[in-house]
């Protein structure tokens, strides 16, 4: 590269916006239908299992978790929730596409980082 180009591509960027994002404090769009981590709304689970039996790559532990919940207007006591391995999921949605309550329980949301300082965030 000649120098003149050299600094006339040092003048240009002077005055150009960055080309990079400060990530993770600013997220890049995503577009609809993305599959991102999986999460779940515990107050909105009965218990049914439904996520686990149908979950390809069995990441969906039921572990025990009792609690009274309002199913078809009668009280019942749930008795297990589930937990998700996250890095052993493959996104692929079917046990949001499978949970049978309104709002899901279980979904997929539009968080793509896999890593987290928070615990809680990545085992679930
Ligand atoms: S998105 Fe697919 S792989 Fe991940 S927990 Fe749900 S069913 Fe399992
Ligand atoms: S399918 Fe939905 S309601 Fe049933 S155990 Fe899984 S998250 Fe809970």
């Amino acid at each position: 590269m000649k120098p003149a180009s050299v600094l006339r591509e040092m003048f240009h960027n002077l005055g150009a916006k960055p080309a990079t994002i400060l990530y993770p404090t600013e997220k890049v769009p995503v577009p609809e239908g993305f599959r991102g981590r999986i999460a779940i709304l515990d107050e909105k689970c009965i218990g049914c299992s439904k996520c686990a039996i149908v979950c390809p790559t069995q990441c969906i532990t039921m572990v025990p978790s009792e609690r009274p919940i309002e199913v078809k207007g009668k009280t019942i006591v749930r008795k297990k929730k589930p937990e998700v391995h996250l890095f052993a999921c493959i996104r692929c949605g079917l046990c949001e596409e499978y949970c049978p309550t309104d709002p899901k329980a279980i979904y997929l949301t539009t968080d793509f980082a896999g890593s987290g300082t928070d615990k809680d965030l990545v085992v679930r």
